[in-house]
């Protein structure tokens, strides 16, 4: 996808912190973070939600563990939040599925 920022962080052609890489998943920091930790873990491989990316069972379960291990790591006994907007009322933003991994605080409910 030639207009799409996170294929274009994917591949490289723009710039972004990556804290985790494998053949099918990167995980990066978050632009704007809203917790102490913000990671967003994504497909390399253009998916545009995750309803698209669900397709690909073992897509999703390289998604969902990535940012569950990265949770962990900077979550702690304190527990972390994972979140997948989706669409516009999901308040998706941005049309490359992503899971977002909050952490490094304690986080409300419900969310807005
Ligand atoms: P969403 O609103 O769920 O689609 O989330 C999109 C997220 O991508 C937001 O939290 C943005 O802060 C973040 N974001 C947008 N552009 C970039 C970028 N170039 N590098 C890192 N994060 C970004
Ligand atoms: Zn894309």
């Amino acid at each position: 996808m030639d207009d799409c920022i996170f294929c274009k962080i994917a591949t490289g052609a723009i710039p972004a912190k990556v804290v985790y890489r494998d053949d099918s998943v990167i995980a990066i920091a978050d632009l704007n973070p809203q917790a102490p930790t913000h990671l967003l873990v994504l497909p390399v491989a253009h998916h545009a939600t995750v309803v698209e990316a669900s397709e690909d069972g073992a897509l999703i379960g390289r998604l969902v563990s990535v940012a569950s291990q990265l949770g962990k790591q900077h979550g702690g006994d304190g527990g972390f939040r994972l979140v997948v907007n989706t669409g516009p009322d999901g308040g998706q933003t941005v049309g490359h599925v992503h899971v977002h991994v909050l952490a490094g605080r304690h986080m409300t409910w419900p969310p807005g």
